[in-house]
Protein backbone atom coordinates (compact mmCIF):
# COMPACT_ATOMS: atom_id res chain seq x y z
CA UNK A 1 0.00 0.00 0.00
CA UNK A 2 1.09 3.33 -0.95
CA UNK A 3 1.39 5.79 2.21
CA UNK A 4 -0.61 8.91 1.94
CA UNK A 5 1.82 11.94 2.47
CA UNK A 6 -0.47 14.44 1.24
CA UNK A 7 -0.46 17.38 4.11
CA UNK A 8 -3.06 17.08 6.69
CA UNK A 9 -5.09 19.74 8.65
CA UNK A 10 -3.30 20.26 11.74
CA UNK A 11 -4.58 20.84 15.32
CA UNK A 12 -2.64 23.63 17.32
CA UNK A 13 -3.36 26.82 19.27
CA UNK A 14 -4.19 30.37 18.37
CA UNK A 15 -5.06 33.48 20.22
CA UNK A 16 -8.81 34.51 18.86
CA UNK A 17 -11.01 37.87 18.78
CA UNK A 18 -14.48 36.69 19.34
CA UNK A 19 -15.91 40.37 19.81
CA UNK A 20 -14.69 43.39 19.75
CA UNK A 21 -12.56 45.20 22.29
CA UNK A 22 -12.59 41.78 24.72
CA UNK A 23 -10.06 40.02 25.89
CA UNK A 24 -8.88 37.11 22.82
CA UNK A 25 -9.48 33.73 24.09
CA UNK A 26 -6.65 31.16 23.34
CA UNK A 27 -8.68 28.12 21.43
CA UNK A 28 -7.34 24.69 20.13
CA UNK A 29 -7.75 25.57 16.25
CA UNK A 30 -7.29 23.37 13.01
CA UNK A 31 -5.18 24.38 10.29
CA UNK A 32 -5.96 23.46 6.67
CA UNK A 33 -3.01 22.32 4.25
CA UNK A 34 -2.16 24.90 2.10
CA UNK A 35 -2.98 25.01 -1.21
CA UNK A 36 -1.76 26.41 -4.63
CA UNK A 37 1.05 29.18 -4.04
CA UNK A 38 0.46 29.19 -0.23
CA UNK A 39 2.89 27.82 2.49
CA UNK A 40 1.66 26.63 6.02
CA UNK A 41 4.27 27.45 8.79
CA UNK A 42 4.90 26.88 12.26
CA UNK A 43 5.50 29.89 14.20
CA UNK A 44 7.89 30.25 16.51
CA UNK A 45 8.12 33.66 17.96
CA UNK A 46 5.61 37.02 16.88
CA UNK A 47 5.47 40.25 17.92
CA UNK A 48 2.02 43.09 18.02
CA UNK A 49 2.05 46.48 17.10
CA UNK A 50 -1.27 49.13 17.60
CA UNK A 51 -2.16 47.93 13.95
CA UNK A 52 -3.70 44.71 16.14
CA UNK A 53 -5.47 47.13 18.74
CA UNK A 54 -7.27 49.17 15.76
CA UNK A 55 -8.19 46.35 14.41
CA UNK A 56 -9.12 44.32 17.82
CA UNK A 57 -11.19 47.74 18.98
CA UNK A 58 -12.63 48.03 15.56
CA UNK A 59 -16.28 46.43 15.10
CA UNK A 60 -16.38 43.69 12.03
CA UNK A 61 -16.53 39.80 12.30
CA UNK A 62 -14.40 37.08 14.29
CA UNK A 63 -10.54 37.91 13.52
CA UNK A 64 -8.28 34.78 13.74
CA UNK A 65 -5.72 37.02 15.49
CA UNK A 66 -2.89 37.66 14.17
CA UNK A 67 0.73 39.06 13.59
CA UNK A 68 3.45 39.46 11.61
CA UNK A 69 6.03 36.64 11.32
CA UNK A 70 6.77 37.01 7.26
CA UNK A 71 4.88 40.39 5.79
CA UNK A 72 1.19 41.48 4.99
CA UNK A 73 2.97 43.06 1.90
CA UNK A 74 2.70 40.63 -1.47
CA UNK A 75 5.49 40.82 -3.91
CA UNK A 76 4.67 38.83 -7.14
CA UNK A 77 7.97 40.12 -8.86
CA UNK A 78 6.08 40.69 -12.62
CA UNK A 79 3.62 43.47 -12.68
CA UNK A 80 3.91 47.03 -13.36
CA UNK A 81 4.36 48.05 -9.60
CA UNK A 82 6.48 45.18 -8.41
CA UNK A 83 9.08 46.02 -10.82
CA UNK A 84 8.85 49.88 -10.56
CA UNK A 85 10.57 51.57 -7.69
CA UNK A 86 8.37 53.79 -6.46
CA UNK A 87 5.81 51.23 -5.56
CA UNK A 88 5.47 48.50 -3.07
CA UNK A 89 1.89 47.64 -3.67
CA UNK A 90 1.39 44.13 -6.14
CA UNK A 91 -0.90 44.84 -9.03
CA UNK A 92 -1.96 41.02 -9.27
CA UNK A 93 -2.14 39.81 -5.64
CA UNK A 94 -4.10 43.41 -4.48
CA UNK A 95 -3.17 44.20 -0.82
CA UNK A 96 -6.45 43.85 0.97
CA UNK A 97 -7.96 44.79 4.57
CA UNK A 98 -11.18 41.98 4.78
CA UNK A 99 -10.01 38.22 5.74
CA UNK A 100 -9.57 35.49 3.60
CA UNK A 101 -6.63 34.30 1.42
CA UNK A 102 -5.07 36.55 -1.00
CA UNK A 103 -6.31 34.46 -4.11
CA UNK A 104 -9.27 32.73 -3.02
CA UNK A 105 -10.71 34.45 -0.45
CA UNK A 106 -11.52 31.17 1.34
CA UNK A 107 -9.83 30.90 5.37
CA UNK A 108 -7.40 27.62 6.34
CA UNK A 109 -8.58 28.35 10.31
CA UNK A 110 -11.30 26.44 12.00
CA UNK A 111 -12.69 26.41 15.85
CA UNK A 112 -13.25 23.32 17.47
CA UNK A 113 -16.67 23.17 16.44
CA UNK A 114 -15.71 23.48 12.96
CA UNK A 115 -16.63 27.02 11.99
CA UNK A 116 -14.26 29.39 10.02
CA UNK A 117 -11.69 31.94 11.80
CA UNK A 118 -10.78 34.79 9.99
CA UNK A 119 -7.06 35.71 9.63
CA UNK A 120 -6.59 39.75 9.43
CA UNK A 121 -4.28 40.69 6.68
CA UNK A 122 -4.14 37.45 4.88
CA UNK A 123 -1.14 36.97 7.98
CA UNK A 124 -1.83 34.66 11.58
CA UNK A 125 0.57 34.69 13.39
CA UNK A 126 -1.06 34.88 16.95
CA UNK A 127 -1.53 30.91 16.43
CA UNK A 128 1.42 28.13 16.29
CA UNK A 129 0.22 27.28 12.62
CA UNK A 130 -0.77 30.12 10.18
CA UNK A 131 -0.72 29.87 6.56
CA UNK A 132 0.55 32.53 3.80
CA UNK A 133 0.91 33.25 0.31
CA UNK A 134 3.91 32.45 -1.21
CA UNK A 135 4.48 35.85 -1.78
CA UNK A 136 4.41 37.28 1.47
CA UNK A 137 7.38 35.04 2.59
CA UNK A 138 10.65 36.43 2.91
CA UNK A 139 13.67 34.02 3.33
CA UNK A 140 16.71 35.06 5.89
CA UNK A 141 20.00 34.14 6.78
CA UNK A 142 19.59 31.48 9.53
CA UNK A 143 21.88 33.62 11.24
CA UNK A 144 19.19 36.34 11.76
CA UNK A 145 17.43 35.89 15.11
CA UNK A 146 13.61 35.26 14.72
CA UNK A 147 13.13 38.21 17.24
CA UNK A 148 14.90 40.67 14.85
CA UNK A 149 13.03 38.95 11.96
CA UNK A 150 9.61 39.63 13.22
CA UNK A 151 10.48 43.50 14.36
CA UNK A 152 11.44 43.88 10.68
CA UNK A 153 8.39 42.54 9.40
CA UNK A 154 6.53 45.14 11.09
CA UNK A 155 7.17 48.75 12.95
CA UNK A 156 10.35 48.63 12.76
CA UNK A 157 10.78 47.87 8.98
CA UNK A 158 8.14 50.54 8.72
CA UNK A 159 9.63 53.21 10.94
CA UNK A 160 13.41 52.49 8.87
CA UNK A 161 11.96 51.80 5.61
CA UNK A 162 10.33 55.36 5.10
CA UNK A 163 13.22 57.41 6.45
CA UNK A 164 15.28 55.39 3.89
CA UNK A 165 12.87 55.02 0.66
CA UNK A 166 9.64 57.08 0.29
CA UNK A 167 11.37 60.18 2.44
CA UNK A 168 15.08 59.73 0.79
CA UNK A 169 16.33 61.71 4.27
CA UNK A 170 19.27 63.48 3.24
CA UNK A 171 22.69 64.26 5.40
CA UNK A 172 22.42 67.19 7.48
CA UNK A 173 18.53 67.36 7.04
CA UNK A 174 16.00 68.31 10.08
CA UNK A 175 13.59 66.05 10.99
CA UNK A 176 9.97 65.81 13.24
CA UNK A 177 8.97 62.43 14.28
CA UNK A 178 5.11 62.36 15.82
CA UNK A 179 4.49 59.73 18.28
CA UNK A 180 7.85 57.57 19.75
CA UNK A 181 6.02 53.76 19.83
CA UNK A 182 8.16 51.30 18.11
CA UNK A 183 6.90 52.74 14.78
CA UNK A 184 8.23 56.20 15.30
CA UNK A 185 11.46 54.84 16.91
CA UNK A 186 12.34 53.11 14.36
CA UNK A 187 11.65 55.91 12.04
CA UNK A 188 14.31 58.16 14.25
CA UNK A 189 16.90 55.04 13.67
CA UNK A 190 16.32 55.47 10.05
CA UNK A 191 16.36 59.11 9.88
CA UNK A 192 20.15 58.38 11.82
CA UNK A 193 21.22 56.27 9.63
CA UNK A 194 20.19 58.34 7.00
CA UNK A 195 22.32 61.62 8.36
CA UNK A 196 20.06 63.35 9.96
CA UNK A 197 21.81 66.03 11.99
CA UNK A 198 18.62 67.19 13.95
CA UNK A 199 15.37 64.62 14.80
CA UNK A 200 12.56 66.30 17.07
CA UNK A 201 10.18 63.46 19.05
CA UNK A 202 6.86 64.52 19.67
CA UNK A 203 5.11 62.74 22.00
CA UNK A 204 2.75 63.02 24.98
CA UNK A 205 4.48 60.57 26.86
CA UNK A 206 7.11 61.97 29.00
CA UNK A 207 8.87 59.36 29.58
CA UNK A 208 9.45 59.06 25.48
CA UNK A 209 11.93 61.47 25.75
CA UNK A 210 14.85 59.55 27.55
CA UNK A 211 13.91 56.27 25.30
CA UNK A 212 13.39 58.75 22.14
CA UNK A 213 17.37 60.08 23.31
CA UNK A 214 18.50 56.79 23.09
CA UNK A 215 17.61 56.12 19.49
CA UNK A 216 19.28 59.19 18.38
CA UNK A 217 16.22 62.00 19.07
CA UNK A 218 18.33 65.33 19.22
CA UNK A 219 15.37 67.86 20.66
CA UNK A 220 11.91 66.34 22.52
CA UNK A 221 8.66 68.30 21.83
CA UNK A 222 5.60 67.60 24.38
CA UNK A 223 2.75 69.15 23.38
CA UNK A 224 0.95 69.17 26.25
CA UNK A 225 3.68 71.02 27.95
CA UNK A 226 3.69 73.90 25.66
CA UNK A 227 2.70 77.24 27.82
CA UNK A 228 -0.35 77.97 24.61
CA UNK A 229 2.61 77.76 21.75
CA UNK A 230 1.29 75.32 19.24
CA UNK A 231 3.83 72.61 18.38
CA UNK A 232 3.85 74.04 15.07
CA UNK A 233 5.46 77.44 16.23
CA UNK A 234 7.92 75.44 18.11
CA UNK A 235 9.17 73.30 15.47
CA UNK A 236 9.16 76.05 13.17
CA UNK A 237 11.27 78.04 15.56
CA UNK A 238 13.51 75.39 16.41
CA UNK A 239 14.65 74.82 13.11
CA UNK A 240 14.03 78.28 11.28
CA UNK A 241 11.59 78.00 9.81
CA UNK A 242 10.63 73.99 9.68
CA UNK A 243 12.08 70.66 9.49
CA UNK A 244 12.86 68.99 5.68
CA UNK A 245 10.82 65.89 6.56
CA UNK A 246 7.86 65.12 8.61
CA UNK A 247 6.38 61.22 10.13
CA UNK A 248 2.86 61.03 11.41
CA UNK A 249 3.75 57.73 13.82
CA UNK A 250 0.49 57.84 15.34
CA UNK A 251 -3.10 57.59 13.38
CA UNK A 252 -4.27 61.12 14.78
CA UNK A 253 -5.97 63.08 11.81
CA UNK A 254 -5.17 66.38 13.84
CA UNK A 255 -1.22 65.06 13.92
CA UNK A 256 -1.12 64.13 10.07
CA UNK A 257 -2.28 68.07 10.17
CA UNK A 258 0.57 69.37 12.34
CA UNK A 259 2.97 67.10 10.81
CA UNK A 260 2.67 68.62 7.01
CA UNK A 261 2.51 72.28 8.84
CA UNK A 262 5.48 72.15 10.63
CA UNK A 263 7.98 71.24 7.58
CA UNK A 264 9.99 74.13 5.26
CA UNK A 265 7.72 75.92 2.96
CA UNK A 266 9.14 75.03 -0.83
CA UNK A 267 10.71 71.78 0.20
CA UNK A 268 9.04 70.05 3.00
CA UNK A 269 7.69 66.30 2.46
CA UNK A 270 5.65 64.98 5.40
CA UNK A 271 5.08 60.70 5.31
CA UNK A 272 1.53 59.28 7.39
CA UNK A 273 2.11 56.02 8.66
CA UNK A 274 -0.22 56.23 11.30
CA UNK A 275 -3.59 53.57 10.80
CA UNK A 276 -6.56 56.06 11.88
CA UNK A 277 -10.04 54.82 11.56
CA UNK A 278 -12.26 54.26 8.41
CA UNK A 279 -14.07 57.84 8.32
CA UNK A 280 -11.16 60.16 9.52
CA UNK A 281 -10.21 63.16 7.34
CA UNK A 282 -7.27 65.06 7.31
CA UNK A 283 -7.37 68.99 6.60
CA UNK A 284 -4.57 70.42 4.67
CA UNK A 285 -4.45 74.45 4.35
CA UNK A 286 -4.64 74.45 0.64
CA UNK A 287 -2.41 77.46 0.24
CA UNK A 288 0.17 75.68 2.50
CA UNK A 289 -0.03 73.25 0.47
CA UNK A 290 0.80 75.26 -2.77
CA UNK A 291 4.07 75.89 -1.49
CA UNK A 292 5.90 73.29 -2.90
CA UNK A 293 5.12 70.86 0.12
CA UNK A 294 4.49 67.53 -0.16
CA UNK A 295 1.93 65.03 2.18
CA UNK A 296 2.15 61.06 1.13
CA UNK A 297 1.11 58.49 2.98
CA UNK A 298 3.27 54.34 3.02
CA UNK A 299 2.28 51.14 3.52
CA UNK A 300 5.19 49.24 5.66
CA UNK A 301 7.79 52.48 5.04
CA UNK A 302 7.72 51.87 0.74
CA UNK A 303 9.64 48.63 1.38
CA UNK A 304 10.15 45.75 -0.94
CA UNK A 305 9.91 43.19 1.77
CA UNK A 306 12.08 40.86 -0.41
CA UNK A 307 14.86 42.76 -1.05
CA UNK A 308 14.99 45.15 1.68
CA UNK A 309 14.13 43.08 4.88
CA UNK A 310 17.67 41.37 3.59
CA UNK A 311 19.12 44.60 3.57
CA UNK A 312 18.17 45.87 6.74
CA UNK A 313 18.13 42.80 8.55
CA UNK A 314 21.96 42.95 7.82
CA UNK A 315 22.49 46.81 8.76
CA UNK A 316 21.10 45.04 12.20
CA UNK A 317 23.38 42.60 12.33
CA UNK A 318 26.55 44.90 11.48
CA UNK A 319 24.62 47.41 14.05
CA UNK A 320 24.24 50.09 11.69
CA UNK A 321 20.72 49.72 12.96
CA UNK A 322 19.92 49.24 16.38
CA UNK A 323 16.50 47.56 16.65
CA UNK A 324 17.18 45.47 19.62
CA UNK A 325 15.87 48.08 22.21
CA UNK A 326 12.56 48.33 20.49
CA UNK A 327 11.72 44.89 22.01
CA UNK A 328 10.54 45.42 26.22
CA UNK A 329 8.88 42.38 27.41
CA UNK A 330 9.02 38.75 25.76
CA UNK A 331 5.42 36.78 26.96
CA UNK A 332 3.76 33.40 25.78
CA UNK A 333 0.79 32.72 23.56
CA UNK A 334 -1.17 32.40 26.79
CA UNK A 335 -0.04 35.67 27.82
CA UNK A 336 -1.74 37.87 25.06
CA UNK A 337 -4.22 39.98 26.44
CA UNK A 338 -0.99 41.51 28.45
CA UNK A 339 0.36 42.04 25.66
CA UNK A 340 -2.43 44.27 24.66
CA UNK A 341 -2.22 45.98 27.87
CA UNK A 342 0.91 46.94 28.04
CA UNK A 343 0.81 48.32 24.57
CA UNK A 344 -2.68 50.24 25.51
CA UNK A 345 -0.95 51.57 28.77
CA UNK A 346 2.05 52.59 26.68
CA UNK A 347 4.38 50.41 28.79
CA UNK A 348 5.77 48.66 26.70
CA UNK A 349 7.43 49.02 22.69
CA UNK A 350 7.64 45.58 21.33
CA UNK A 351 6.51 42.65 23.19
CA UNK A 352 7.69 39.50 21.65
CA UNK A 353 5.16 36.24 21.83
CA UNK A 354 7.38 33.07 22.08
CA UNK A 355 5.64 30.15 21.32
CA UNK A 356 7.63 28.16 23.30
CA UNK A 357 7.31 30.43 26.74
CA UNK A 358 4.16 28.02 27.26
CA UNK A 359 5.72 25.06 26.53
P1 LIG B 1 2.42 52.92 19.76
O1 LIG B 1 1.09 52.93 20.41
O2 LIG B 1 3.47 52.02 20.30
O3 LIG B 1 3.05 54.40 19.74
C1 LIG B 1 2.29 55.57 19.54
C2 LIG B 1 3.01 56.72 20.27
O4 LIG B 1 2.30 57.93 19.97
C3 LIG B 1 3.03 56.59 21.78
O5 LIG B 1 4.34 56.83 22.26
C4 LIG B 1 2.04 57.66 22.27
O6 LIG B 1 2.41 58.20 23.53
C5 LIG B 1 2.15 58.70 21.17
N1 LIG B 1 0.96 59.54 21.01
C6 LIG B 1 -0.34 59.15 21.01
N2 LIG B 1 -1.16 60.20 20.74
C7 LIG B 1 -0.35 61.28 20.57
C8 LIG B 1 -0.57 62.65 20.23
N3 LIG B 1 -1.81 63.12 20.03
N4 LIG B 1 0.51 63.49 20.12
C9 LIG B 1 1.78 63.01 20.32
N5 LIG B 1 2.04 61.71 20.65
C10 LIG B 1 1.01 60.86 20.75
O7 LIG B 1 2.14 52.60 18.23
P2 LIG B 1 3.09 51.91 17.13
O8 LIG B 1 2.99 50.42 17.27
O9 LIG B 1 4.42 52.58 17.12
O10 LIG B 1 2.26 52.28 15.80
C11 LIG B 1 2.12 53.65 15.41
C12 LIG B 1 1.14 53.80 14.27
O11 LIG B 1 1.68 53.22 13.07
C13 LIG B 1 -0.21 53.08 14.49
O12 LIG B 1 -1.24 53.89 13.96
C14 LIG B 1 -0.06 51.80 13.66
O13 LIG B 1 -1.32 51.28 13.28
C15 LIG B 1 0.72 52.34 12.49
N6 LIG B 1 1.44 51.37 11.66
C16 LIG B 1 1.45 51.62 10.34
C17 LIG B 1 2.14 50.79 9.50
C18 LIG B 1 2.17 51.09 8.03
O14 LIG B 1 2.40 50.19 7.24
N7 LIG B 1 1.98 52.35 7.65
C19 LIG B 1 2.83 49.65 10.01
C20 LIG B 1 2.82 49.45 11.39
C21 LIG B 1 2.13 50.32 12.20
Amino acid sequence: MVEDRSPKPIHGKAAVCRAAGEPLTIEDIVVDPPKAHEIRIRVTCTSLCHTDVTFWKAKGGTWHFQEYQDTKRIRCDHCGSCTSEHSNLCDSVPFIIGPGMRRDGTTRFWDAQGSPLHDLLAVSSFSEYTVVDVNQVVKLDPAVPPKLACLLSCGAGTGVGAAWRPAKVEPGSAVAVFGLGSVGLAVVQGAKMCGASKIIGVDLNPDKEEVGRSFGVTDFVNPSQLDNRSVIEVIVEMTGGGVDYSFECIGVPSVMTDAFRCTKMGKGKTVVLGLGRDSDQVCLPSLELLFGRCVMGSLFGGIKPKTDIPILAKKCMDKELQLDALVTHELGLQEINTAFDLLLQGKCLRCIIRMDKDK
